[in-house]
């Protein structure tokens, strides 16, 4: 087992930078998972780490080593990728057996490894049949189980859960994350899914644009924001955001928006660099803009609003409201009984106000004080419902 550190890492491909600049160390035993859209740079980055492509410029530690020069064969890295790339002619037993066999393990030790991880994902009845009898979620779990048969230093999976059905997803994420728990293999993960990343990584390194924009734990990503990318991508349904004025000069700075004045609250206060007056960028999440007479009594701020669009989810309703001139996306409780056209009050809690520079979209508000001193990692289905369902 072994911890991982990018050192100045660029990777050009021509003239274009893919991946810009990257600086990350990932610990010895953690699950620290890559997230951002498509094309952002996090599969380069993990193939680089694989040694299936170099680095243009900068250095990758495994260990204390640097390992730019070594073929993926002398890193012990165990990958796992989108594609299962089986051996058609082979069947599961004899996939699962083919690692293990190269490196001359002793055969009773493969055997007892391949029940186990049969057993562990769900496939002991495949284990004598090729890949062309398997559905595509059945050999992304055999080549998972490829993966897992061994103890290498380094765990690497790229979108490893892509074809499952949304179920066997689920429950898939929870037994890698009990399987990391009780091996505490360092792990890197790729994926694009936001919730993904947040019910797994212990941490999460979010890119955008071939530049890492924030690492993080879930829970300071969610709260406390540096960018306004990684506020806007994190979390779901997606951070409204409006524009605003702030006020600071005086003792109690405040930002005017929504046709109202909010009081920037004592728990998030201005960074000591953000500049003091001027126009701003507010953020909301939809889970934060409540249907006034449902919210408690501190959610101080009240604004009118029209009912536009009303989507039922069962135990709530995501409801799109106009507020003057700008669209917001509230949570109401299910049952809610609104209809379009409606006029309603909704209440917005001043501490959940984020605010962003226009210029640069750096957050301004220093929110660390939200995020739970020693956040612990929960299990999968317990996070589900904070940070939104899976896409
Ligand atoms: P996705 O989630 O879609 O897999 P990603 O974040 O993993 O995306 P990468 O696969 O790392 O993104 O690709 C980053 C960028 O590099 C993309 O614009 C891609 O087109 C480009 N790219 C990747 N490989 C090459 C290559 N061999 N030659 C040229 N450009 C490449």
């Amino acid at each position: 087992m072994a911890g991982v550190r990018f050192e100045g890492v660029w990777k050009v491909f021509g003239s274009t930078p893919v991946v810009s600049n990257l600086s990350l160390d990932v610990e010895e035993g953690e699950f620290l998972v890559f997230v951002g859209p498509s094309g952002c740079g996090k599969t380069t980055s993990l193939r680089m780490l694989a040694g299936l492509d170099r680095p243009t410029y900068g250095r990758i530690w495994l260990g204390d080593r640097v390992v730019n020069n070594d073929p993926p064969g002398e890193r012990d890295i165990s990958m796992v990728f989108q594609s299962y790339a089986l051996y058609p002619h082979m069947t599961v037993r004899r996939n699962l057996a083919f690692g293990p066999g190269v490196r001359r393990e002793p055969r009773a030790q493969t055997r007892q490894r391949i029940e186990e991880v049969a057993e562990t994902l769900g496939i002991t009845s495949l284990l004598d049949r090729r890949p062309s009898e398997l559905s595509g979620g059945q050999r992304q779990r055999v080549a998972l189980g490829r993966a897992l048969i061994r103890r290498p230093q380094l765990f690497l999976m790229d979108e490893p859960l892509s074809n499952l059905d949304a179920a066997l997803r689920v429950q898939m994420r929870a037994e890698l994350i009990r399987l990391h728990q009780l091996f505490e293999i360092t792990t890197v993960y790729v994926t694009h899914d936001q919730v993904e990343a947040m019910t797994m990584g212990e941490r999460i390194a979010v890119m955008n644009d071939g530049v890492l924009q924030q690492v993080d734990s879930p829970e300071a990503l969610y709260e406390n924001p540096a960018h306004l990318f990684v506020a806007t991508f994190i979390g779901s349904p997606k951070m409204n955001t409006f524009s605003g004025t702030c006020t600071s000069h005086d003792a109690s700075p405040t930002v005017r928006c929504l046709g109202t004045t909010f009081p920037l609250a004592p728990e998030t206060p201005l960074r000591g660099d953000a500049p003091t007056d001027g126009p701003v960028i507010v953020g909301v999440r939809p889970v934060d803009v409540r249907w006034a007479r449902e919210a408690p009594a501190d959610c101080s701020v009240v604004i009118p609003a029209r009912i536009d669009i009303v989507e039922p989810m069962g135990s709530e309703t995501y409801v799109t409201v106009k507020a003057g001139d700008t669209t917001l996306m509230a949570r109401f409780p299910g049952r809610s009984g609104v209809r379009s056209g409606e006029t309603v009050e909704v209440a917005i809690d001043p501490k959940n106000v984020y605010l962003f520079d226009p210029k640069s979209n750096a957050a301004l508000l220093d929110r660390s004080g939200l995020v739970a001193p020693s956040s612990t990692w929960t299990a999968p289905a317990e996070q589900h419902s904070l940070y939104g369902s899976s896409a």
